[in-house]
């Protein structure tokens, strides 16, 4: 397969009239994009790189394709944004356009990038490829979202006396990863993509835009660094400090299976779960649920004062521990690959 063919079959899998803001998809030198009127238009990107992100042999391509749309989708969904199109510059080593296995390695990443793209109306409009001189794969993807003038929601509006929220649950993305690094050995065939925090995240894209037009959230971003490191971008971006009762944490079913300190260490520090993390006033009736997702209060932000910690993890008996920026290094330090 040449780069012309691989390029034709990424068109012919894309659906540019999902997103009717797609003037123009693939084929042109540029697409052409047209963002709804009175709207700002949220440009977020993300490497995704063998060895660092993912591993060929750990990681089915269904699972590499799917992560990679969704790192950036999670991005718009954390400023309430609308998607409007994905851009995917790859760089594929030589041996996998020549060989068989490696062509089905594209087929099933496409897929994982497709379906995901296809449930939140968010087409390929177009990209770049070029042959890696490394026995390595690179995928960058840019994605386009819309929101309304002057209302994506930021990191900094968080102010003391907000209440501290977090969308569905904990941990799991850790739990899962760790999991699957014990049986060292590539899942081939996966039955459906629910119940796989890391392999098949959900990015909260109905929830964050929810969050935004109903004026739920003063700020907002996404658990992809781990809650503790996360909530420390939060409170310095709003100048704020923060405190989690640990009680209220909604941990995930697989991280709960670790133990019960294990399980606090993934739902603290894990990353990858791609949940929305959200202040709003305290006053404000926060929902149970948002767009079909859970939404747990965890916790609340008070004024920040110099010899106080930012963070405080308030334990089921009472007791205050400062709490430490701690995402979690998910390899091992010796095969280095982390998000
Ligand atoms: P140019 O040389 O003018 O940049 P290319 O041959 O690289 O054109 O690309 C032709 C078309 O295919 C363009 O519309 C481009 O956006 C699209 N394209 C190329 N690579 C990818 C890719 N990996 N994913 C999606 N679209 C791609
Ligand atoms: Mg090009």
């Amino acid at each position: 397969m040449g780069e012309l063919q691989l390029i034709e079959q990424i068109r012919r899998a894309s659906h540019p009239s999902q997103n009717k803001a797609i003037t123009l998809g693939i084929g042109d030198d540029c697409a052409i994009l047209r963002p709804p009127p009175n709207s700002e238009v949220l440009v977020t990107t993300d490497i995704t790189l063998e060895n660092r992100h993912f591993r060929r042999n750990l990681h089915p391509p269904e699972s590499v394709g799917h992560r990679c749309l969704a790192r950036g989708l999670s991005d718009l969904a954390a400023m309430g944004a609308t998607p409007i199109a994905a851009f995917l510059s790859l760089a594929l080593p030589g041996s996998i356009l020549a060989e068989k296995s490696g062509q089905a390695w594209i087929t099933g990443f496409f897929k994982g990038l497709h379906i995901l793209g296809e449930l939140h109306r968010v087409p390929l409009a177009g990209g770049d490829t070029s042959e890696s001189p490394a026995n390595l794969i690179l995928a960058d993807i840019v994605l386009l979202g819309t929101a309304p003038k002057g209302k994506a929601l930021r990191r900094s509006g968080a102010r003391p006396g907000d209440a501290l929220y977090v969308t569905g649950q904990l941990g799991g993305a850790a739990a899962e990863l760790s999991a699957l690094l014990a049986r060292r050995r590539r899942i081939v065939r996966i039955a459906t993509i629910d119940g796989h925090p890391h392999l098949f995240p959900e990015p909260r894209m109905d929830t964050g835009e929810a969050l935004l037009r109903r004026d739920l959230a003063t700020a907002c971003l996404d658990v992809s660094d781990g809650l503790s490191t996360d909530l420390a971008h939060l409170c310095r971006a709003s100048g704020v400090s923060a405190e989690i009762e640990q009680a209220a944490l909604p941990i995930h079913p697989l991280a709960r299976k670790l133990g019960p300190h294990r399980a606090l260490k993934a739902a603290l520090h894990g990353g990858e779960d791609y949940e929305l993390l959200f202040a709003a006033p305290a006053k404000l009736r926060m929902p149970g649920s948002i767009a079909g997702v859970p939404v747990t209060r965890i916790g609340r932000f008070i004024p920040k004062r110099s010899g106080r910690p930012m963070m405080t993890l308030i334990a089921p008996d009472g007791n205050h521990s400062p709490l430490e920026p701690g995402g979690w290094e998910h390899f091992s330090t010796r095969a280095k690959t982390r998000r």
